[in-house]
């Protein structure tokens, strides 16, 4: 499903509620070029998806997200850039993604504030946790699901355990064109968001849905949940 009209929408909105003068907007489009220039695919997340994320941050106050899948590091810019006061920990297991990532990171002078981890998403994960656990480092409150989408749930099961009273948690590319209710879909990623859904439900530690979008990533939709405060 593709739409001329939701590209146009989300690039005049965005023209006016985030135009080139804002501080970080030279930062975010020059990761977006040099994430091209450098042969990476162009998945990342949309300008009005990313800052939408990075307003709930705000409001909830979020001074350390965790993402998985950083790519050229353009969500995570984004994260950071709109939170002064917030740290952001991204995984990513392609060398050449961290490489661009890191140059785009350091572009926007976010290096301080942005760490990314290499390695295989749910390996880095059980070591988090681990820190976690023996108080090297604090827990997350926002998450940002991302990579591969068939481990979505075992994503989503590790955040929930790193993660703060009242933390949320996105998930990426749930909907994927409506193909979340074609029950004869074979293909992993389509079926990835039926396997999350049905799994998020049965979780008693969490409130959630699912918001479709359409935009100039097409028609796709991110599960958001929360953490109750008492399970
Ligand atoms: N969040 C990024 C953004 O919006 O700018 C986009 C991330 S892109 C959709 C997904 C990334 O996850 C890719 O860079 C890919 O290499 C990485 N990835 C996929 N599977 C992974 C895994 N098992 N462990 C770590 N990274 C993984």
């Amino acid at each position: 499903v593709q739409n001329d009209v939701w590209t146009a929408v989300d690039g005049y909105t965005m023209s006016h509620l985030h135009p080139f003068t804002k501080p970080n907007a030279s930062a975010l489009q020059h990761a977006l070029d040099s994430s091209k220039a450098a042969g990476l695919p162009d998945i990342s997340a949309s300008p009005a998806q990313s800052k939408f994320m990075a307003l709930q941050c705000r409001v909830l106050g979020v001074t350390h997200a965790l993402e998985v899948g950083t790519l050229g590091g353009y969500s995570a810019i984004w994260l950071a850039s709109e939170n002064p006061q917030m740290k952001v920990t991204t995984i990513e297991y392609d060398a050449k993604h961290v490489e661009v990532a890191r140059k785009n990171i350091a572009y926007a002078g976010l290096e301080d504030r942005i760490e990314i981890l290499q390695g295989s998403a749910l390996e880095v994960l059980g070591q988090l946790k681990k820190e976690i656990d023996e108080g090297k480092r604090p827990k997350f409150g926002f998450f940002f699901i991302d990579a591969d989408k068939p481990n979505n749930l075992n994503y989503f099961n590790a955040a929930v355990e790193m993660a703060l009273p009242k933390a949320m948690i996105c998930v990426d590319n749930v909907v994927r064109g409506g193909r979340i209710v074609d029950e004869n879909a074979t293909d992993p990623k389509d079926t990835a968001g039926r396997v999350l859904v049905e799994g998020v439900a049965k979780d008693e530690r969490v409130e959630s849905v699912v918001m479709q979008t359409v935009g100039e990533k097409s028609y796709d939709g991110c599960l958001w949940a929360i953490l109750k405060e008492q399970a």
